[in-house]
């Protein structure tokens, strides 16, 4: 391999809609790079990036992938990346780990709602972005429409680089604008443009570099070494954004952009040094070595494979390095370059190098490996909120070991999938980007770990609180024979307000935070010896009990305030198990007279549309019991911020879609619970007790 300086490195991530074509665009690098000796096709299956059979039978990539090739003396990482919302979580990582970002589009001028979220993260981290417009051979498609398409909704201030010589039918190359001669080759409508293009590009460049500057004033050009350096430098401080056009399926443009990639796009070198928390690591071969993993796959031949970037230092094979995340040391064994499902042996890695080690020991997604005695640690990566839930039920009883097995090592290969057992619900629920996602998990259950499983709505987490205020006296007697049961309980409950456990008044109070989010203040009342203290104990033991389950429906409770103020004992039958007993009870009797309500968990939702579907987006979260909060403007796109009860939520994700062609996101975040309107509360009441009733 040749011997590679940091400044001939480039990592590119590769993004865009599904289907805007990416897949086949890397293969088609891979091909003109001379890295694979055919072109691989999404079509036929043998695409070098869509390496997992999901993905082959999908035609359509749902993990990100890596390549390398090198051209022109660069040493090129692509990182492709699916484009489905689904999948978010890759994007996220991807972008963490790239230098620059190739935005693929196709030529219908349509800027998916991905798209527009990719544009708006690469440019909160600073990258350079550049695009590229695909299908020109197709029928319908047209360069002008896509440039006017990314101009309208995303405001860029797009460079047009590379511009083909028509629309089809009589599309058939691509011509550099940096040429002079261009103008005569390129797509008419254009034609009148070039110089005033040429023009920006130069201008561009030369505001790069003071004596670049003065050199255009004096002479009103630049050569084209100077140009093509110059623009190098704009792009890399993101003054341009460079477009690249082409057909990725043809061949046509692949080339040229594999030029552009090689000699415009940053090194590692340009983008300077990065923080790492706290320390700044410098893209240097001979600095401290620092990496970070964003990728764990369970490879069928070689094992475990991280996936790692190189920030800072060389990587060797056969060392040891440090993570300090997880604060073990690990052995470096084998260092592979990536080329899809290919590994290929090399010995050391440089700043902006992806590369895989195996059989890493305590190492996951988002670590900081380092050189032994340094202890740098990246940041943790910031992933969405959940917007798809699924409880999963084992197909066939027996097989709970083997599902929680499977799901904690799919799990551990993507950030954005959330596993928990809900305690109030008894139900394991999954949870992550899409129901494709969910899906694929489900599938890949069955796969590779043999177990069947349903996926079923979840059942939503309600709970109960009081709103007034209710007392009881509880006696529990019980005289059977020899020893018997005497306690007796004088309470009352209310609503627990924050900072109540503060408040200056009688008794001692005890705050408990309930396991289910809930609170308990416990005020003990209770005066000269009434009730033993020791059997005060017993009573907020019943108390414990008793809001585990409320008195409506048997959700558990929130936010109560219990008092004991008196009571009476026996001198033989009061023992803990009485008092536990009178507690619950009375508790449950204090709470029935104080006006109990159910609570319902509300989302805060975050809907992005073209404007044209506003209208009835903001209708129908209407008839979803949504409030909306208000409307942002976002291009040609309408942010709808609502609050939601998650009841309303559980299957949002195809509505949205079909109610949108597919145009609409959404986010969504746990706010907070509120009241449950009666109507809707009585219809959850009697269904839980007829739940009840079955078990
Ligand atoms: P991805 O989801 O962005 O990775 O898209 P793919 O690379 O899987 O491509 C989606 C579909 O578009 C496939 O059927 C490709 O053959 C097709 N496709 C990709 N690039 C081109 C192109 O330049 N021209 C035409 N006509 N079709 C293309």
């Amino acid at each position: 391999m040749a011997d590679y300086q940091v400044a001939d490195i480039r990592t590119i991530g590769i993004f865009g809609g599904n289907g805007s074509g990416k897949t086949t665009l890397v293969d088609a690098l891979m091909y003109a790079a001379g890295a694979n000796t055919r072109q691989g096709s999404v079509n036929e299956g043998t695409s070098l990036s869509d390496t997992d059979e999901e993905e082959k039978s999908r035609r359509s990539s749902i993990r990100t992938s890596c390549l390398n090739c090198s051209f022109g003396g660069k040493n090129l990482f692509l990182v492709d990346t699916p484009g489905y919302m689904d999948f978010w979580g890759e994007v996220i990582v991807a972008l963490a780990v790239v230098d620059s970002v190739l935005i693929v589009v196709d030529g219908t001028g349509e800027i998916d709602a991905g798209s527009r979220r990719i544009w708006d993260l690469a440019r909160e981290k600073g990258l350079p972005i550049s695009f590229f417009v695909n299908k020109l051979d197709k029928e319908h498609s047209g360069f002008i429409k896509a440039l006017d398409g990314v101009r309208n909704e995303l405001g860029a201030s797009l460079i047009p680089l590379y511009i083909p010589d028509g629309d089809h039918p009589a599309f058939s190359e691509v011509h550099s604008l940096l040429d002079e001669n261009a103008a005569d080759k390129i797509i008419e409508g254009l034609r009148g443009e070039v110089e005033g293009f040429r023009e920006k590009v130069v201008e561009a460049a030369a505001e790069t570099d003071d004596s670049l500057i003065e050199k255009y004033l004096e002479s009103g050009t630049l050569q084209p070494e100077e140009v093509k350096e110059g623009f190098r430098k704009a792009f890399a401080m993101r003054s341009i954004v460079p477009v690249f056009s082409g057909s990725a399926l043809q061949g046509i443009g692949i080339k040229e952009l594999l030029q552009g990639l090689s000699d415009l796009f940053p090194s590692p070198a340009d983008r300077g040094e990065i923080a790492v928390g706290d320390d700044m690591v410098r893209p240097e071969s001979g600095a401290p070595f620092c990496a970070r993993v964003f990728k764990s796959i369970n490879d069928p031949f070689v094992g475990q494979l991280s996936y790692l970037r190189v920030w800072s230092g060389t990587l060797k094979s056969e060392t040891e390095i440090y993570n300090s995340t997880s604060e073990n040391k690990e052995r470096v064994g084998h260092l592979y370059l990536i080329k899809g499902k290919e590994q290929i042996d090399i010995s050391r890695a440089l700043p902006g190098y992806i590369v895989a080690l195996t059989k890493l020991k305590d190492t996951s997604i988002g670590d900081t490996l380092c050189e032994t005695g340094k202890n740098y640690q990246f940041l943790p990566l910031h992933f969405p909120s959940p917007t798809a839930l699924m409880a999963i039920y084992p197909k066939s009883r027996g097989d709970e070991d083997k599902i929680a097995e499977g799901l904690r090592k799919l799990i551990a290969e993507d950030p954005t999938l959330i596993g928990t057992r809900n305690p109030m619900t008894n139900e394991y629920v999954l949870s992550g980007m899409g129901e494709v996602q969910i899906q694929i998990v489900v599938n890949r259950l069955q796969k590779n770990f043999n177990v069947g499983v349903e996926l079923r709505t979840p059942k939503v987490a309600y709970k109960e609180t009081i709103k007034g205020r209710g007392e009881s006296k509880y006696r529990h007697k019980k005289q059977t024979g020899g020893s018997g049961q005497f306690a007796e309980v004088w309470m009352h409950v209310q609503p627990y307000t924050p900072g109540a456990e503060n408040a200056e008044g009688k008794g001692k109070k005890e705050l408990i935070e309930l396991s289910w989010g809930g609170k308990l203040l416990f005020v003990d009342e209770v005066v000269g010896g009434h009730i033993p203290a020791q059997l005060v104990q017993s009573v907020k033991k019943g108390y414990l009990a008793a809001v585990k389950r409320g008195v409506l429906a048997g959700y558990p409770m929130m936010d109560v305030t219990a008092t004991v103020y008196d009571g009476k004992t026996h001198p033989v039958d009061s023992k803990d198990i009485a008092f536990q007993i009178a507690g619950r009870q009375g508790f449950k009797e204090s709470a029935a007279a104080a006006q109990p309500i159910l609570m319902e968990p509300i989302m805060k939702v975050d809907v992005s549309v073209p404007t044209e579907y506003m209208g009835a987006i903001t209708g129908d979260l209407n008839s979803r019991r949504g409030r909306i909060l208000g409307m942002t403007p976002a291009g040609t796109r309408q942010i709808i911020q609502a609050q939601v009860p998650m009841a309303e939520m559980l299957k949002y994700t195809p509505e949205l879609r079909s109610l949108t062609g597919g145009k609409g996101i959404f986010t969504m975040e746990f706010e907070g619970y509120e009241e449950v309107p009666a109507n809707i509360a009585q219809k959850v009441i009697a269904q839980a007790r007829k739940d009840s009733e079955e078990e």
